[in-house]
């Protein structure tokens, strides 16, 4: 393909065909309308229940001019799809509303889209229509998502008991460190630790299987995922529940290339691993007594469950303590605003 050809010469309609007509998925519910007519025709079973979700990822705010259409493709879903996975929905189908500079090759369109068959088809899930128009400065990506979940099963922020145990899954911080490294805030000598810690950034996991497999045990009481930081979504829960979380440092789960990065480093990283944000992680409460069946759910999945905390009666909020005392918080996540 010619690099320098851009989509102003291939024309709106041969665009949507060429690059968007066929990001379908076979394990996700076919549309009776996709791409192609006035608006999408979605069925849903009568003993489910509709999620949706948007996001817009806008260039120069959310990701560099330079960034790799294909891993901006990958990203735009993937975050997205953490937002069902923090419900426990099953992702289906989702719109694209795309506006691009006239001078947009089409070389990173065709990149752009590949990004989105990838995640598409790794987490079943179809393009079933959209907008494209032409902007006059930055590129600009929204996605909505929808997914099924079965009829009042969804993970609400509000559920949580006192009592409850909270859990994280994964590991938390590594896509911080990831950002500060390509920002120039933080040398990683290790090039395993550079290659994993860029990719927790650049490529999320949505943790949509642990997300339905909460569901289907009715384990989770209270879930968010991940996206502002740690602290910063936890109080979430928080406010929604009307409850206060108590966590401990100790136990929040670190990758080994975070680890070596925390004793080495000359500054304090811990604080930021846990308000840094773009973890992607699911976050829950559930009842004492379901440790059990959490454990298996993590081994199901070969993907690690913590447990970090518990949630008191009190006034809403987040108390961490590292080594039996309190640790003040100064930031405490990512605001836009
Ligand atoms: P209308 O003018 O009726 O709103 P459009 O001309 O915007 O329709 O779009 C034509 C068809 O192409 C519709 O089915 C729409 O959903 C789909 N479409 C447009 N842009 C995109 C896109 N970026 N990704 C997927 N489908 C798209
Ligand atoms: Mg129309």
């Amino acid at each position: 393909m010619d690099e320098q050809k851009t989509i102003a010469s291939l024309g709106e309609f041969p665009l949507i065909e060429k690059f968007f007509s066929t990001l379908t998925s076979e394990d996700a519910l076919p549309a009776a309308q996709g791409v192609g007519d006035d608006a999408a025709l979605l069925s849903i079973p009568r003993t489910q229940q509709l999620l949706t979700t948007t996001d817009t990822l806008v260039e120069g705010v959310h990701f560099n001019s330079d960034m790799d259409p294909f891993l901006l493709g990958q990203k735009a879903l993937r975050v997205n799809l953490s937002d069902l996975a923090a419900m426990g929905a099953k992702p289906h189908w989702y719109l694209l509303a795309l506006s691009l500079p006239a001078n947009t090759s089409e070389a990173w369109l065709e990149e752009f889209s590949r990004g989105l068959k990838v995640a598409g088809e790794q987490f079943s899930i179809s393009l079933v229509g959209g907008d494209t128009t032409r902007s006059k400065g930055c590129i600009s990506v929204t996605l909505t998502l929808f997914g099924l979940i079965g009829k009042e099963r969804a993970i609400l922020r509000s559920g949580a008991q006192e009592g409850d145990s909270i859990f994280v899954t994964g590991t938390i911080g590594d896509s911080t460190l990831g950002l500060a490294q390509r920002m120039g805030q933080l040398r990683i000598s290790d090039p395993e630790a550079l290659i994993f810690l860029k990719h927790r950034h650049q490529q999320p996991t949505p943790r949509v299987d642990a997300g339905i497999a909460l569901v289907e045990r009715a384990i989770a009481r209270a879930a968010i995922d991940i996206s502002d930081g740690l602290i910063a979504d936890l109080s979430h829960i928080c406010r929604a529940s009307n409850l206060a979380a108590e966590i401990y440092g100790e136990k929040i789960p670190f990758s080994p290339a975070a680890t070596t990065l925390l004793q080495e480093s000359e500054q304090d990283l811990f604080p930021h691993l846990l308000t840094g944000g773009e973890d992607y992680e699911l976050l829950f409460t559930a009842a004492k007594g379901s440790l059990t069946q959490i454990k298996e759910i993590a081994e199901n999945l070969d993907l690690p469950i913590t447990e970090i905390g518990v949630m008191k009666k009190g006034e809403p909020g987040v108390t961490l303590l590292r080594d039996g005392a309190i640790f003040p918080l100064k930031n405490k996540g990512w605001s836009h605003f």
